[in-house]
This record gives structure tokens, C-alpha cells and sequence, in this order.
């Protein structure tokens, strides 16, 4: 994923039972895995639900076992059946466990005689923590209903029965079948010229964890975009995509260079509704992607490399667990960097190191000390406040490290090395740490030490020689703001003409938390920030205007909260409006509004927000 939630939704204390595996799945994949999921589900947008059967083949790995336990969240289970050779269908009892707040509902079969198939018909629940149902007046184009899935961390249960753990990886097939005229998309081998009539089959040929499960279904039209590359959109909004990412091909290839053959065939990306509540999902086959990059000048088109770079560092090579998020995200970014350097510039990808090693700097401290590691303790931490800055930030800053210690010939030979060992595998930090020891550490002995690297993964803060990049570029901006801050410099005599949105977002992140009202108005008469359609500069935009009581940016303010659902863009205005009563109550109305057009994620952050203001913790045992 790319780009998270700034808001952590609170500690997850676990069930004691939850906690012999995977401490966020009920599922027992010692005693049995899933290997093989069909699907056969049929899209009801009036009802605003999936509805359908899931056949999962598995493997038993303990002859003894009595039972198959799964994941679900909301579902409503008709019948579980077991499969025989024959393909007769006997019918198995079950019991469904009260819904865990977290965790969903364990659903325990019982299968004394270990069948090689178990079929589970089902339907999932309008309010399903992994789809967003949208009406046709919450799509661009007005046309059709939309919906899409979003299964990271743990939302795949909510659609599907299964054993939702990043350990468990499974191939797949679907039968989807959904009103005429609509297009239907899967994490999966996707065809442009497939007639829309209602009847869509799907394969899945690599084994995957069940978070990057994903289905989309609406007004779609598809572009090419390369030999192996398409963007799907709605059709007002499909030439727009289309260019924002016709650099495509040269992403992949650049990324195939550095790292060994894409593994997976094509590489489509769909574009969704400013509903999503991510930057970017890297569902195999098909990024889902949020229209918020769609700037017209490619400068976010990073979102791209990252959600790409995400088919070796994740898809190929997973996390075992959520507190090993880490191996996803901060692997990821760090390839995101590389490609984006080799594609725009060494500048660019500087500037995005920077911007990102600097906010981590400004946050860390404030953050709980378990949070702040790498490698955090499993019991602490729930899977959606896994995908932290520290998973992606903390972690990409790492791998720079490693680069620049070892040198970029032996670390790139090194990372290769490791997409294709653990290729197709999910592993824990302790497995990447005890290869990166002989095939890195003692390799090239003397560069750095075990102590530096556990350092690094366990230790908490950032270590105080982590390497920085140095950007001439943003060197000037830091002088200018000094300048303009102490009145030395005019607004309109700042040189941000030529800055690109991440120059504008590095200006905007390093202004004081409360800036001086006066210089706000003098920055936006000079510069008209009020309105920006560039979501990155708006965000950072209206929570300074808010935190410094600037009322006359709050209507634009409100309708970029209204336009835009992505939690990292959307929730920082929540945040800077609670912490006023007046101001609250401003952004409980424009929540008020706002809520039928967010994602599930989204309406729980921001509800999250105002429950925390109306209702402050007490103050946190300090950090050091
Ligand atoms: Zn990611």
C-alpha cells in the first residue's frame, strides 16, 4: 500500500486463543492450509452485497485434525459443505463465534474425515469492512454504481471465508457475474476486450496471501498504456489516467533491471472513485490507485513505482505477519526510490527520501515505544496501526543505509538475491535478518555491525548516524522560508514558480505547527493556495490555515474533505479542525455530510478523531 493512515485507530488487546499463529487470524494454518480458492459470486448492487460460494482446497498437515477454522467478518453463512472425489456433497456443521471487535467471527467446521475440498455458501453485509458500495452520484461520471474491495490488512474475511493471514498463500479462480454493461476487475490476469455481458471468469496462477485478494465493478473503460499495461477508470476520467501513467512500460522495465523478470505477466492499474481510502493498493496484476496522483504533470507518479515495486517486495516476497509489515513497506519504498531515481532523477528521488525521513523525525518521538520499531512487539500492535510511517519510512531509510554502507553493486546483488530466494514465500523479520547476516554482514565484513543493524530493526527512534540525502533544491527552500518567516523575504518573491509538488509539500511541512496568520494570508494572496486541486499542497494548505485560524479557508477546506475519502490527505484537516471546540463542531458538520461518500476505514478514522477530542486520553507516560 502507499501512503497510510496518520491516525493510529487505537491498540488492538488480543484474544489469548488468537495468539498461537498469527496473533490477527483465527486460522490454524499448522493443522491445515488453504492451497486452492474458487469463487463464484454474483455482484448485487441493490443490496449491496456479494453473494455466492467460496471453494477452498486444502492441505492437512496434521492427519489428527478434527477441524477447519476460519476467518469471516459480517458474513452470513448458509450451508459448508465438504467435497468428495466424486464431487457429492456432504453437508458439514459448523459453529460461527460472536464477533470480536477486531478479529471478526472464528468460524470453526468440523470436518472429522479431512476433506480435500470444503464449499462455504455465503453473502457478505452491506457494511463489510472490505468493500465500499458506491451510488452512481459518488462516481465521476454519474452513470453506474461502483464497488471495490480493499482486504489489507485484515478485510478479506469480510468478503470471503478464509483464512485471512499473510502466512497462508493460495491460487485462485472466480466466476463473477454482474448487471450488464458494467466491467468487472480481479487481482488477477485481466482482459481490456472483455464483452460486458454480465459473465466474468478470473485466474490467479501464483499463490498469494489473502490481503491481496481485490475485486472492482463499475462503469470501466480500459486504455492501453503499453505492451503489457492497461488503465482502467471511468470513462470521463480514462485519457487522464492514461497519460499520468504512460511511463508505465519504462517503470517496469527499470524495475525488471534491477531486480530479476516480472513475475506476474500484465501490470494494469485502476484508477478508483477520491473515495479510496489509500494512496495506492498493490493487488496483483491490478494496482488499485487513487485519482488524487492524477495531477497532469506525473510529478506523483511515484504511487506507480511503489505500488510496482510492490510485485517483488510483498507480492513475491511477503510478510509472515503484520508486525513484519516492515518487509512490504519499507522494502517497497526503498525500490520505489531506486526506480523513480533511474526514470526522473537522482533530484527527485532525493527530495522524496528527504520529505519523508524529515516528517518521520518530526513524529517519531511522539510516537508509543513499541510503535517506533521496526520489528515491534506482535501483542502491542493491531494489523492496520502496523502500516505505520515506521513500517514505511523507518524501514526505506534502513535499506539506504545498507546501500550506502555496502555500496549500491554488492547491496542491489544482495537484494536480488533475496527477492529470489524467498520468491513466492512469506517470512518473518527474523528469517530476512538471518539471511541478510551471510549473504551481506559477513560477506562484506567491516561494514557495518550485527549490534547497528538490531539496532535498526528492535531499537526504537532513529539511529543517530542514519544517513540523510542532500537536496541543493530543498537547501534553497529552507533558506527562503527562514526568510519569509522573519520578513525578509516577500511572499510573492519566493521562487515557487518553478517547485514541483514535492518542493511546495517540503516548504509547507517545515512552516512552524501554529504559523503566523498574517504570513498565511501573505502566502496565499500571493500564491492562491486556497482551492489548489494538487490534494498534496491542499492537505498541508488547510491545516495550516486551520491550526492558524485562518476562517476564510475553511469552505475550501470543507470541500476537500468532502471530495476526498484517502485517509492520509482527508484526516489531517479532522485533526487540525478538533482541536478547537468551534472548530470541531465545523468539521462534525462537514463529516455529517461527507460520511455516505467515505470508505468504512475512512468513517472509523474520523470518528476516531472526534471520540479522541471529545473524549481526551490521559497524557502518555513521556518517551525518551
Ligand atoms: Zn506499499
Amino acid at each position: 500500500m502507499h501512503l497510510l493512515p496518520i491516525v493510529a485507530l487505537g491498540t488492538l488487546m488480543l484474544p489469548l486463543a488468537a495468539q498461537a499463529n498469527d496473533p490477527n487470524s483465527y486460522a490454524q494454518p499448522d493443522q491445515v492450509q488453504v492451497t486452492h480458492l474458487d469463487l463464484d459470486l454474483k455482484i448485487d448492487f441493490a443490496q449491496r452485497q456479494l453473494d455466492g460460494q467460496a471453494t477452498l482446497k486444502l492441505d492437512w498437515k496434521n492427519a489428527q485434525a478434527q477441524s477447519l477454522v476460519l476467518d469471516t467478518r459480517d458474513l452470513k453463512i448458509a450451508k459448508v459443505e465438504a467435497l468428495g472425489a466424486n464431487g457429492k456433497a456432504t453437508t458439514l456443521t459448523y459453529a460461527l463465534a460472536p464477533r470480536d471487535p477486531q478479529l471478526g467471527s472464528k468460524l470453526t467446521i468440523a470436518t472429522p474425515h479431512r476433506p480435500r475440498q470444503v464449499r462455504i455458501v455465503y453473502s457478505t453485509s452491506p457494511e463489510a469492512s472490505g468493500l465500499q458500495w458506491l451510488t452512481p452520484a459518488q462516481t465521476a461520471d454519474h452513470r453506474a454504481p461502483f464497488m471495490f474491495s480493499q482486504s489489507e490488512s485484515i478485510h478479506a474475511r469480510s468478503w470471503v471465508p478464509l483464512q485471512d493471514s499473510p502466512a497462508v498463500r493460495f491460487t485462485y479462480a472466480a466466476h463473477v457475474s454482474a448487471p450488464k454493461d458494467i466491467r468487472v476487475v480481479m487481482s488477477a490476469l485481466n482482459d481490456a476486450r472483455h464483452p460486458l455481458n454480465g459473465d466474468f471468469r478470473f485466474a490467479q496462477p501464483h499463490p498469494i496471501p489473502s490481503y491481496l485478494l481485490a475485486i472492482s465493478a463499475g462503469d470501466l473503460a480500459a486504455q492501453e498504456t503499453g505492451p503489457r499495461s492497461a488503465v482502467y477508470a471511468e470513462p470521463s476520467v480514462v485519457a487522464k489516467a492514461a497519460h499520468e501513467f504512460e511511463d508505465t512500460e519504462k517503470l517496469i522495465a527499470t524495475a525488471e533491471q534491477l531486480y530479476g523478470p516480472y513475475a506476474w505477466g500484465r501490470y494494469d492499474i485502476l484508477v478508483l472513485p477520491p473515495s479510496f481510502p489509500f494512496g495506492g493498493m498493490e493487488n496483483p496484476n491490478m494496482t488499485f490507485a487513487t485519482p488524487t496522483v492524477l495531477v497532469g504533470d506525473k510529478s506523483l507518479v511515484s504511487l506507480v513505482s511503489h505500488e510496482l515495486a510492490h510485485s517483488w517486495s510483498g507480492n513475491l516476497v511477503t510478510a509472515a505477519a503484520w508486525r513484519d509489515i516492515w518487509l512490504n513497506e519499507g522494502f517497497t519504498t526503498y525500490v520505489q526510490g531506486r526506480i523513480t531515481e533511474a526514470v526522473y532523477g537522482k533530484a527527485l528521488a532525493d527530495e522524496e527520501a528527504l520529505l519523508s525521513a524529515r516528517a518521520l523525525q518530526k513524529k517519531i518521538g511522539t510516537m508509543e515505544p513499541n510503535t517506533q520499531k521496526l520489528a515491534p512487539d506482535p501483542r502491542g500492535i493491531g494489523a492496520d496501526d502496523a502500516l505505520s510511517d515506521v513500517a514505511y519510512d523507518k524501514g526505506s531509510w534502513f535499506l539506504r543505509t545498507l546501500e550506502l554502507r555496502f555500496g549500491r553493486d554488492a547491496f542491489d546483488n544482495y537484494l536480488k538475491g533475496y527477492f529470489a530466494h524467498f520468491a513466492f514465500q512469506s517470512i518473518t523479520t527474523e528469517q530476512m535478518l538471518a539471511y541478510l547476516k551471510p549473504h551481506l554482514l559477513e560477506k562484506y565484513p567491516g561494514k557495518m555491525s550485527w549490534d547497528e543493524v538490531t539496532a535498526w530493526v528492535y531499537g526504537e527512534g532513529i539511529p543517530g548516524d542514519a544517513p540523510l540525502p542532500d537536496s541543493p533544491r530543498f537547501n534553497t527552500i529552507d533558506q527562503e522560508r527562514t526568510d519569509f518567516l522573519a520578513s525578509k523575504l516577500a511572499a510573492d518573491k519566493l521562487d515557487a514558480k518553478s517547485w514541483n509538488t514535492q518542493e511546495w509539500m517540503y516548504f509547507l511541512d517545515r512552516l512552524p505547527d501554529v504559523a503566523p496568520l498574517d504570513k498565511l494570508q501573505q502566502l496565499d494572496a500571493a500564491w492562491q493556495l486556497t482551492g489548489t486541486p494538487n490534494a498534496e499542497i491542499g492537505m498541508r494548505w488547510y491545516t495550516h490555515a486551520i491550526a492558524a485560524g485562518d476562517k476564510a479557508a475553511w469552505t475550501a477546506a470543507a470541500e476537500h474533505m468532502h471530495r476526498i475519502g484517502r485517509l492520509y490527505l482527508t484526516t489531517p484537516l479532522y485533526k487540525a479542525f478538533a482541536k478547537t471546540p468551534e472548530g470541531l463542531a465545523y468539521a462534525e458538520q462537514v463529516y455529517a455530510k461527507a460520511k455516505a461518500g467515505y470508505h468504512p476505514m475512512t468513517q472509523k478514522a474520523v470518528e476516531a478523531i472526534f471520540a479522541k477530542a471529545k473524549n481526551p486520553a490521559p497524557a502518555p507516560t513521556p518517551t525518551k
